[in-house]
């Protein structure tokens, strides 16, 4: 299914408690402050394929354990978000215009 964009939103804000946050992807939505690039969309779309594949609750709970893995090994709350699997396949792929039609189906535990 195709995601449902929302742009030029408050709720990225008041979401950003620990990091700053631009946009935030809830399956199915995608959710910014601001347009996004082409980039930043393809970048939300890979969080939407991580979802879907575990099931979106299993996502959060995953993405909440690796961040905290992250924190209690000494990382800075900036270094733990960059260290999170799903944030380093989205960051890496982001900028491939070819990357969701070839993207394998839990591509994310290459970066594990
Ligand atoms: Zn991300």
């Amino acid at each position: 299914m195709k995601p449902i964009i929302i742009q030029n939103s408050n709720i990225p804000k008041y979401l950003s408690i620990f990091i700053s946050i631009s946009a935030i992807t809830l399956f199915p939505f995608i959710i910014s402050r601001d347009e996004m690039s082409d980039v930043t969309i393809r970048h939300e779309i890979i969080h939407i394929e991580q979802q879907r594949e575990l099931f979106v609750i299993f996502f959060y709970i995953l993405y909440v354990w690796y961040w905290l893995r992250g924190k209690v090994s000494g990382m800075t709350n900036d270094e733990a978000y960059m260290n999170i699997p799903f944030e380093k396949e989205a960051y890496q792929k982001m900028h491939d215009e070819n990357y969701l039609e070839t993207r394998e189906n839990h591509a994310w535990k290459n970066y594990i």
